[in-house]
């Protein structure tokens, strides 16, 4: 396929501050894993610059191979998490200031628990050493087992955010190991069981149509989603799945309004958006 050259509303902006190189600092000296880095997020500069991060747990490589995704992937036997993961992010939160955190992970599923202790602990150590900070929960699907979902959500994260990333027709091409319906069972689940905030998101220029997309819009509404991100999907490598068009601000215009009207009561959708972007207006 011809690689489509970036329009205008698509240039980085680069603002790099006191607040970035600190932030840049930090992350480096706990040895964490931000998915700003690891997913080569065009924010990345934007959130450093004020202070805030999503961190990755679980390590930085994923047991899943999603076509879209900049985060190295694996077949090989990968080693436990860190133990001292949770605690070190703990006081990454306290000397960020921050008063509003976002957590995520790569897949792990060769482990036991899919990582979700690893997950329980996290939580409870930033809640230990910062009672006031809101937490995000970007989760993995946990392969739809209910026991690992409940260590996490029994929680009560203040936003449990899984993404269905794409429409399902494209599903099988960009993300082979995941299912469309389990993401949507994730989120469902959480709403419904453990009555929490609930949020998702998808990335558009991938092939699908704009009918394809407001079908996903209904579907998370009608299992009472309430916040949504939708951004452009930009190609890490040329080894992924190409970009197959680039949707202009007036479309992301248009399915913001499409968004709303059906019912999220937060949305952010643009070129850039990312699943993090103005996380803290979700809360
Ligand atoms: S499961 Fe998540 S982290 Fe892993 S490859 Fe897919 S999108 Fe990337």
């Amino acid at each position: 396929m011809k690689i489509l050259k970036k329009p205008e509303w698509l240039k980085v902006r680069l603002s790099g501050t006191e607040h970035f190189a600190a932030t840049k600092k930090l992350i480096g000296e706990y040895g964490l894993n931000t998915v700003c880095r690891s997913a080569l997020c065009p924010n990345l500069q934007e959130c450093w610059s004020s202070g805030t991060a999503t961190f990755l747990l679980l390590g930085d490589t994923c047991t899943r191979s999603c076509r879209f995704c900049a985060i190295t992937t694996t077949t090989a036997q990968l080693p436990f998490p860190s133990i001292d993961e949770p605690r070190k992010i703990a006081r990454a939160v306290t000397k960020m200031q921050l008063n509003h955190v976002v957590l995520t992970s790569v897949t792990r599923d060769d482990l036991p628990d899919g990582g979700s202790s690893a997950w329980a602990e996290t939580i409870k150590a930033v809640r230990e050493e910062n009672p006031n900070v809101t937490i995000e929960c970007l989760i993995p699907d946990f392969e739809g087992i209910s026991e690992d979902l409940d260590r996490v959500m029994r929680l009560k994260p203040d936003v449990l955010n899984h993404n269905v990333e794409t429409v399902p027709d494209l599903y099988d091409s960009v993300r082979p190991q995941a299912d469309y319906f389990r993401s949507l069972e994730v989120l469902r689940i959480a709403k419904q069981a453990y009555d929490l905030r609930t949020k998702s998101g998808l990335m558009v220029g991938m092939g699908e149509t704009e009918q394809q997309v407001k079908k996903v819009l209904d579907d998370l509404v009608g299992i009472g989603c309430n916040h949504l991100t939708i951004g452009q999907y930009l190609q890490p490598s040329l080894r992924h799945f190409p970009v197959h068009s680039y949707i202009t601000p007036e479309k992301f215009d248009n399915y913001r309004k499409y968004a709303l009207n059906a019912g999220f009561t937060n949305v952010q959708s643009g070129p850039y958006v990312r699943s993090s972007y103005h996380a803290a207006d979700s809360v």
